[in-house]
């Protein structure tokens, strides 16, 4: 496919610092998201997975895995709007 680029907006909680998670081939670079603490390739590659991820994730609380990246005026709505959209 000709538009396919590299993603760097995690498939399960649309976090987007510019690192690149999924090469434009299609192959997963193994990052674990600062966020949502999911890794690339782990568990992201399926829809199912994806949103049952996500699912848990906020119903945790959204909490950060890192919590010291978590922005000051974090919004989790805004920041879900990024999450690609064969990935919501
Ligand atoms: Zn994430």
């Amino acid at each position: 496919m000709p538009d396919k680029r590299d993603e760097t907006a995690c498939r399960v909680c649309g976090v987007d610092d510019g690192e690149i998670l999924w090469g434009a081939h299609g192959f997963p670079l193994y990052v674990i998201c600062d966020c949502c603490g999911t890794e690339s390739g782990i568990g992201d590659d399926n829809l199912t997975q994806v949103r049952e991820l996500r699912g848990y994730w906020v119903g945790r609380g959204a909490p950060w895995a890192e919590s010291h990246r978590r922005p000051k005026n974090w919004d989790l709505l805004r920041q879900i709007q990024n999450i690609p959209e064969e990935w919501r």
